[in-house]
């Protein structure tokens, strides 16, 4: 493992970008804090605030689904308004270029896709919070119906096609991890020689695990985060600074 100062690491860290084949980035939500959206453990995130609904009380509560859906009207304003930042442009510059080939991403915010990665390079191991669907026959519906039947009747409606109860498309606590998703993500850390983590305690499993399965099949491991994290050791470059400045620094030195 290799620790710089902020610039000398842009550098380095251009270096291995210049150097990589096939690059795979892997997001988490340190790098939408820029563009005003909390993380989940940093002071004043989150998680200090309100106690996460888990799978199974949503599925076995009509009052929990409620309490679920009036805070997830609350955060709408918050989710219509947010864009991109300089972290999420500089990974879709990457993209772009052809040296990353995935981003997979642990956020539910919609922002790579905003930011110009194409829907088919964006791997969301935790869904996405900007449309629901059915949990039982996957029909998609938007957020403003739903808010609409809401207001007007006190309750979610339930799937137009099936019944079926309707939830975020996020993966909750406890909620199963979306097969499909999980092996997208395991081909494209497997294809990858460069493995660049952006913004992410990796804490959370089983996403937290596939920056070790990139570094054991032989990747080069990039972890860039405010603060360490437990896979440090294992890298080959550690980047404890911010995600935007970082990245520009970096995106600069490679031009
Ligand atoms: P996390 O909150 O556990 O970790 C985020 C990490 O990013 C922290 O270690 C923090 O120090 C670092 N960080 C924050 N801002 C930074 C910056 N500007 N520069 C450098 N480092 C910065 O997040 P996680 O690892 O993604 O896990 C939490 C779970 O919460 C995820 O599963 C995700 O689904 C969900 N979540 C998503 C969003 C979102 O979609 N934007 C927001 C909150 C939580
Ligand atoms: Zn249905």
């Amino acid at each position: 493992m290799s620790q710089h100062p902020p610039d000398q690491g842009a550098d380095e860290l251009a270096h291995l970008l210049r150097q990589a084949r096939r690059a795979v980035v892997f997001t988490g939500a340190g790098i939408s804090t820029e563009s005003g959206i909390p993380d989940f453990r940093s002071p004043g995130g989150i998680w200090t605030k309100m106690m996460p609904i888990n799978f199974d009380q949503f599925v076995a509560s009509a009052e929990t689904r409620r309490e679920s859906w009036r805070r997830r009207f609350e955060m709408e304003g918050t989710w219509a308004a947010v864009k991109p930042n300089a972290g999420h442009n500089a990974v879709a510059e990457l993209v772009r270029h052809g040296i990353v080939s995935h981003v997979v991403t642990q956020n539910i915010d919609n922002l790579h896709q905003d930011s110009g990665v194409p829907e088919a390079q964006v791997i969301e191991l935790h869904g996405n919070t900007r449309y629901a669907k059915c949990l039982d026959c996957g029909e998609r519906l938007e957020i403003p119906y739903i808010r609409g039947v809401f207001d007007q009747t006190g309750e979610p409606p339930d799937c137009p096609k099936c019944d079926g109860i309707v939830k975020t498309a996020t993966i909750s606590f406890g909620q199963a991890m979306p097969e499909l998703e999980m092996e997208r993500a395991e081909r494209a850390t497997l294809d990858c020689d460069l493995f660049l983590v952006i913004g992410s305690s990796l804490v959370v499993y089983p996403a937290a695990a596939f920056p070790l399965v990139a570094k054991r099949n032989g990747a080069k491991l990039v972890i860039l985060n405010r603060e360490g994290t437990d896979h440090d050791p294992y890298a080959d470059l550690v980047l404890h600074s911010e995600i935007g400045p970082t990245m520009t620094a970096a995106m600069a030195a490679l031009a």
